[in-house]
């Protein structure tokens, strides 16, 4: 396949992280800017527009190429648009340089550097011997909560069986990922005068036993193992508790929020129900406490763990062994039933989500590189 000139990947890059989309902004400027890469010739575009509780525009975009006709795509490549904030002192979020071989920005590495490699490789793209056509899904609304990636599911909008779902990984393939899922509980008690205990219900001391329950779960929760993932097993946090209006006053009402990590193979509302099962024990011993959980969010996990051909080819390409993440993905969610999804991008997750964000041009290039593999591999046999 012949590449045309295109544009250097770091340059693409600094062009979109330039264009700032934290995930309250509408990302259709950047959408917009994509779209330039694609050559209409090659390329059929489909936008997904919605608007955000807010109002803003959001827009899903996905990319087909023309040839060859009526033909099941064989691979999928699918990038996130949206960013985490940024710090108003950081010049350089939307401001981006290229210093010592690295892009710095918002952005930059979670994951518009993956984009850019997105960009250039189908931008250089001539469709005419392709023998099954190469997809492409732009999502909004990502470090939210998967928004975008929910709506394309729902539209059964991305069709490959294969998908490279991008996410700094430093270029290690990922074939699982742990799930999300969050609640908070509520717990009632009665206000009283502190003089007077009996007078009213603490929730405070009533959370306490439901934080008791809540470690049961967790223990209950370290079966099953999975082998692939540290630790182990799904894990529960409590993350926040707020309860109380003054030091004299017995606690009316005590909130806890509650997350867990579940692991693959087991159901994403597992915790949920085995909080649920503590609760009602806690009940039945302690009758006039009152304590409701409210389920919040429920994403599942993903594995791909019958079919490898995707991991195995990423394996080769990077010299990365194949490897797992405890965060949520969006592969969870736009992964298709009988396929395969591999999380993969360049960059390093732990210099994401934070001032003096950056990625290495290097990782960029080689990036490309991959990709421009995996779709001869695929598109072109
Ligand atoms: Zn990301």
């Amino acid at each position: 396949m012949e590449k045309r000139a295109v544009m250097p990947v770091e340059k693409i890059l600094l062009d979109l992280v330039a264009i700032p989309t934290v995930s309250a902004q509408s990302n259709e400027p950047l959408i917009a800017y994509a779209q330039t890469f694609f050559a209409p010739n090659v390329w059929a575009l489909r936008r997904y527009p919605y608007r955000d509780s807010t109002g803003t525009l959001k827009v899903n975009l996905v990319a087909r190429t023309r040839r060859p006709p009526r033909t099941r795509p064989a691979l999928a490549l699918v990038c996130h648009t949206d960013t985490v904030p940024y710090e108003a002192s950081w010049r350089e979020a939307v401001k981006p340089v290229l210093r010592g071989g690295r892009v710095y920005g918002r952005g930059s590495c979670d994951v518009k550097g993956f984009l850019a490699c997105i960009l250039s490789t189908v931008s250089a793209l001539d469709a005419a011997p392709l023998t099954a056509p190469l997809e492409v899904a732009l999502t909004a609304e990502e470090e939210i909560g998967c928004v975008g990636a929910r709506r394309l599911a729902a539209a059964k909008a991305v069709r490959a069986p294969r998908l490279i779902v991008g996410e700094p990984t430093g270029l290690t393939p990922v074939y699982a990922g742990k799930g999300y899922g969050l609640a908070e509980i509520v717990v009632r008690g009665r206000e009283a005068h502190s003089a007077f205990p009996t007078a009213g219900r603490s929730a405070i001391f009533d959370a306490a036993r439901v934080l008791a329950s809540i470690e049961r779960a967790a223990k209950r929760l370290q079966r099953p193992r999975h082998a692939a993932f540290d630790p182990p097993h799904a894990t529960i946090n409590v993350g926040l508790i707020r309860g109380g209006a003054a030091k004299n006053i017995i606690p009316g009402e005590c909130r806890l929020t509650v997350e867990w990590r579940p692991v693959p193979g087991e159901p994403p509302d597992r915790a949920l129900r085995l909080i649920e099962d503590e609760l009602n024990r806690l009940r039945c011993r302690v009758p006039a406490l009152e304590a409701e959980i409210q389920p919040l969010r429920l994403d599942p996990p993903f594995e791909s763990a019958k079919h490898t051909e995707l991991r195995d080819l990423l394996r080769r390409l990077s010299g990365h062994p194949p490897s797992t993440v405890s965060f949520g993905t969006e592969a969870a969610h736009v992964r298709p039933s009988d396929g395969e999804a591999v999380v993969f991008g360049p960059g390093d997750m732990t210099t994401a989500h934070r001032t003096g964000e950056h990625v290495p041009v290097a990782q960029l290039r080689a990036c490309v590189r991959h990709l421009w593999a995996a779709l001869a591999h695929f598109c072109l046999r």
